[in-house]
């Protein structure tokens, strides 16, 4: 396993990837939906790797949702940063890092593949994130 680090600006969330994969090899995908092109967002995921999201203050982590709801967008409130996206729609969570966030960046060095889900079921697109997302763990200073 290789380690991946980052997080947002100020500090209060950092993010761990961890993968056996080469980054140079790791698919990025340039999500084509309103949120995402406003972000300028390109997102990895390992599914056999692994995320972990830590968060000094709670209380500053934006957990934003739209359209389906099926999953929270992390966002600092102290730094405006958009790190990670986790799924909210059963016990066992998954993600996608925000490439731009992690501080190797240019290490993933694959051309991104635009991808556009607006058309998807809900069912589809909880399937789809269970295979493709990566587990994630997500641990707070004050919940531990
Ligand atoms: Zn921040």
């Amino acid at each position: 396993m290789s380690e991946h680090i980052g997080g947002c600006h100020c500090g209060n969330i950092r993010l761990r990837f961890s993968t056996k994969l080469d980054p140079s090899q790791i698919e990025i995908r340039a999500c084509q939906c309103a949120f995402c092109i406003k972000h300028g967002s390109r997102a990895l995921a390992d599914p056999d790797g692994r995320l972990t999201v830590s968060v000094e203050d709670e209380a500053r982590l934006h957990r934003y949702r739209f359209g389906l709801r099926t999953a929270e967008y992390l966002i600092c409130r102290g730094c405006g940063v958009y790190v990670a996206a986790v799924t909210t729609d059963d016990r066992d969570p998954r993600a996608i890092a925000i490439v731009n966030a992690l501080d190797d960046r240019l290490q993933f060095s694959r051309e991104p593949v635009a991808v556009d889900y607006d058309a998807e079921s809900r069912a589809s697109r909880i399937a789809r994130r269970r295979a493709r997302w990566m587990p994630v763990e997500i641990r707070s200073a004050f919940t531990g």
